[in-house]
């Protein structure tokens, strides 16, 4: 299989991904226009923006096969989850290097990826953190016999050009888009690639890195870009940090559309606390980018 839309069609992503009008019972919202991208429909595997990350990485390799490729994620990444699958799914051998020791709690990402044949290295927190130093990554590479190294969440100059395809696929012209921030390649692409002038592009932080996530997507963006900030007050006390009011949150808000606490739920709560703020101009319109998260549905 050498090009990606048969790729995407194999695979039945649902793409375009939908745009849909967003009714929340939420102060405020009535004197705005809301609206949502469900990234989180494309797959329930390749988890919404995961698909968008990875797919100019992936490309390349299709008709030249690179040998194996080597990731980095936690042990509940939706990243790892995501590329794990397309490997298996594209024949290409993936090693996952995980932050912390899990042989004795496996989690349901790395149950996954042990069934599709993924060789998995538990490194400490402290090696972990070395994942972007050049020598730590030829001695990564030394070891598991990788060729490809693709980086944490799949966060490269390479992911901007997917992410940015979310804006072509729009129909209407935003006052505000909203999207969560981890490592930094959701937010970068939709920057990159902005073509609404008035748009303001905010990333939600979804952990606490002010001014580090400043730096990644600096980084991370090659051309003098688009206006963007980035919001520093919803991360809820850190990555993953889930409240009683944000568990809460998520459970009323999941017949209007379905949110996990990590990423999808901390952002929704923050766009109803701008909202609350005032923080939108009257009759804007805002755009939510839900970037999936969802629990995988697969059963043994
Ligand atoms: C990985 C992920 C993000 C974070 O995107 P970055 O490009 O790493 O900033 C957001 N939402 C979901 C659901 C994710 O899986």
């Amino acid at each position: 299989m050498t090009d990606l839309s048969a790729i995407a069609s194999r695979l039945k992503l649902q793409l375009p991904s939908p745009e849909l009008a967003f009714r929340p019972p939420w102060q405020g919202a009535g004197t705005l226009q809301l609206y949502v991208k469900r990234d989180d429909l494309i797959h329930p595997l390749i988890s919404g923006n995961k698909w968008r990350k990875l797919k100019y990485h992936l490309a390349p390799f299709l008709a030249n096969p690179p040998g194996r490729l080597l990731s980095f994620g936690g042990g509940h990444s939706n990243h790892l989850l995501a590329l794990g699958y397309l490997c298996q799914q594209l024949g290409l051998p993936l090693t996952a290097v995980v932050r912390g020791d899990y042989t004795s709690r496996e989690t349901p990402c790395l149950h996954y990826l042990q069934r599709w044949g993924v060789d998995i290295r538990y490194v400490s927190k402290l090696d972990y953190r070395r994942r972007h130093e050049p020598g730590y990554l030829v001695q990564l590479k030394a070891q598991t016999g990788a060729e490809q190294i693709i980086p944490e969440g799949g966060s490269s100059p390479q992911a901007l050009k997917g992410v940015g395809e979310i804006l072509d696929e729009l129909s209407h012209d935003y006052d505000y888009i909203l999207a969560p921030i981890a490592s930094g390649g959701t937010l970068a692409g939709l920057i990159q690639s902005a073509k609404q002038p008035q748009a303001k592009i905010i990333g939600v932080a979804m952990l606490k890195g002010e001014g580090y996530l400043e730096s990644l997507v600096g980084e991370l963006l090659r051309a003098p870009a688009h206006d963007w900030q980035i919001s520093h007050e919803y991360h809820g006390g850190g990555y993953a940090k889930v409240t009683q009011e944000l568990t809460a949150f998520c459970q009323a808000m999941g017949p209007l559309v379905p949110l996990e606490p990590v990423y999808s739920g901390k952002l929704f709560m923050a766009a109803r606390d701008m909202l609350a703020q005032g923080r939108f101009a009257p009759h804007s319109r805002v755009l939510l980018l839900h970037t999936g998260g969802l629990p995988c549905p697969l059963s043994n």
